[in-house]
């Protein structure tokens, strides 16, 4: 007899033979019979045996073995979703070592770090199979949007020669004889191929060796990323806007279980556009310095349901390759934005320069030696036109979207300050 998932017990719902087969996720017994619900990828059944089944005895199972029911499914008005089984054969197909070093519950007593360490574990755990269905939802999302409308995807390499944006927080690798380092972003990759190829994408990991331990930095996260040619800033700030409520829309439809089972409610989002200089007079902050996590939550909090967009920001605390207004070399300000969603930075991007000699103005004017870049320099001395991209990075997207508190939580393996395994 063929496995059978049990979603497609209850769409079925009639009485026939069964074998199902999964984790056992809670046993009961009520004097003369026993209660076994068993879990397997798609829901949870209900398996009950009385006293004159032969599977009696093998009704009392531990948490989390993994076991296959063959049985009749019959329907019931107690069972939850008006079907159960009425087991003939349970066989043991692997142990759970008892006791289970986390809570597999759903709202499980552990601490994040301690489930962390047994991760495998706790995806076991139907809230974290949730945050990664919808996770896997967004990515594809994500992807079909773009490929949709004739973008190439294509994959930057990670380990790379010289820094991508400037000096610090690499981490080195060795390479043969030389040093290398892992990718802190595709930056100058994705430049090339939409000079070249027009519009591209990709979902890539990025490195990045910064020492602090927050809640929503990773030091490997994942970045969705975008590049157009003959695009500036207001192009491509529409293009996130678009695919924000693209992928939201598809949580919404393809996720709405598991929204549910994480008890979050969603809404496409509205975009609001502002100056930076209007949006850093509005939280009171600082001309010339970045938002800080208060700010940043200050000014969401302005725009309920929206996703807020900060453009044209000073081109000192943009990165270099970022152009400056008017394309001239002293402008203050810059062709570069951030956008927000919930609260907190999703996505940052802009128009790049495309001119070298305005590059390498630039890449001085940042303390840095043009000459460390100077292949990146030269790609565009042979036919680049103007073009602009931006970044999401994927496990804050998630993060913000489902309202987690710790960006580890939508990351299956994080690595931070501390964590390597597993
Ligand atoms: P932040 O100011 O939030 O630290 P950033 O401005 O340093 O981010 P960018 O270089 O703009 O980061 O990266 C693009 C996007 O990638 C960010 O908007 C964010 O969504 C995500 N991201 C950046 N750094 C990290 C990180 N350390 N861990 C996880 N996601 C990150
Ligand atoms: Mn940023």
């Amino acid at each position: 007899m063929e496995r059978i998932y049990i979603k497609e017990i209850f769409k079925n719902k009639k009485e026939e033979k069964v074998l199902v087969k999964g984790w056992v996720h809670e046993t009961r017994e009520l004097g003369k019979i026993k209660f076994l619900l068993l879990r397997d990828v798609t829901g949870i059944i209900q398996i009950v045996a009385t006293k004159d089944n032969s599977e009696f005895k093998k009704m009392n199972q531990s948490r989390e073995n993994v076991i296959s029911v063959s049985g009749k499914a019959v329907k019931s008005k107690q069972a939850p979703g008006g079907i159960e089984i009425v087991p003939e054969k349970i066989e043991v197909i692997a142990e759970a070592e008892q006791p289970l070093p986390i809570d597999v519950s759903d709202f499980s007593k552990t601490e994040l770090p301690k489930r962390l360490d047994y991760r495998f574990l706790d995806f076991h755990r139907k809230r974290t199979q949730a945050i990664f269905k919808i996770q896997s939802i967004i990515s594809t999302a994500f992807r079909e949007h773009f490929i949709n409308k004739g973008f190439i995807e294509f994959q930057p390499p990670s380990i790379i020669s010289s820094a991508s944006e400037g000096g610090t927080e690499l981490f080195p690798v060795k390479y043969f004889e030389k040093n290398a380092y892992l990718a802190q972003s595709p930056q100058l990759y994705k430049q090339m191929v939409a000079c070249s190829m027009e519009k591209a994408m990709t979902i890539t990991p990025v490195w990045r060796a910064e020492k602090h331990n927050t809640i929503r930095h990773l030091n490997e996260s994942r970045q969705m990323d975008i590049e157009m040619a003959f695009a500036n800033q207001e192009t491509i700030m529409r293009e996130l806007e678009e695919v924000v409520q693209y992928i939201v829309r598809q949580v919404i439809e393809k996720g709405a279980q598991e929204l549910d089972l994480l008890n979050v409610k969603l809404k496409i989002p509205k975009a609001v556009y502002l100056s930076y200089e209007e949006a850093i007079k509005k939280v009171k902050g600082k001309t010339g310095e970045d938002f800080t996590p208060e700010q940043e939550k200050k000014l969401c909090g302005i725009y309920p349901d929206s996703v807020v967009f900060t453009h044209s920001w000073p081109s000192s605390i943009k990165p270099f390759y970022i152009m400056p207004k008017g394309e001239k070399k002293d402008a203050k300000l810059s062709e570069g934005f951030d956008a927000l969603y919930g609260g907190i930075e999703i996505s940052s991007g802009g128009q790049r320069i495309h001119i070298p000699e305005l590059l390498a103005e630039r890449i001085k004017a940042k303390g840095l030696n043009p000459r460390n870049f100077e292949s990146y320099i030269d790609s565009f001395r042979y036919g680049a036109m103007p073009h602009a991209g931006w970044s999401i990075g994927l496990e804050r997207f998630t993060m913000v979207l489902l309202g987690l508190n710790n960006i580890r939580e939508a990351c299956m393996f994080p690595r931070d300050r501390d964590r390597l395994t597993p």
